[in-house]
């Protein structure tokens, strides 16, 4: 098991060490997430908010809802954590972000509720129509 970490943006200006083990890995359909990113998608790696630092840059910060805190390079846009701040011992870092996302893999998909039509789901993963913990 990989216990340390680090990734960062497109254009190398913002980069993140997360130096514990992943807490958890989910695939995200939200479409707050959709948006944030682009992407039909988003993976995320949640790391503990005391194992992860910027190491290099500073992110940019945009509260997509109340409490919630997501950032991204303000450079070259790619989206780098999301954290709830009613809920401070987690970060989630975007696991494509990582050096070694296939390190990563995540193991619930979730929000699948929100799916769009054509976005496939993956049967090797735990499906949950909201979110996987009940907030
Ligand atoms: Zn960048
Ligand atoms: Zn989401």
């Amino acid at each position: 098991m990989t216990t340390s970490a680090e990734g960062g943006c497109l254009c190398g200006a913002v980069r993140y060490r997360a130096s514990g083990p992943m807490v958890v890995g989910t695939l995200c359909h939200c479409r707050s997430c959709r948006l944030a990113s682009g992407a039909p998608s988003v993976g995320w790696a949640c790391f503990a908010t005391k194992d992860f630092a910027f190491i290099r840059g500073e992110p940019v910060a945009y509260a997509s809802s109340p409490g919630v805190e997501r950032t991204f390079c303000g450079r070259c846009g790619t989206p780098l954590t999301y954290r709830k701040f009613a809920e401070g011992r987690t970060v989630d870092v975007t696991t494509a972000t990582l050096d070694d996302p296939d390190a990563f893999a995540p193991t619930k998909e979730i929000w699948v509720g929100e799916k769009l039509g054509w976005e496939c789901t993956n049967s090797a993963m735990w499906q949950f129509a909201q979110s996987s913990t009940g907030d």
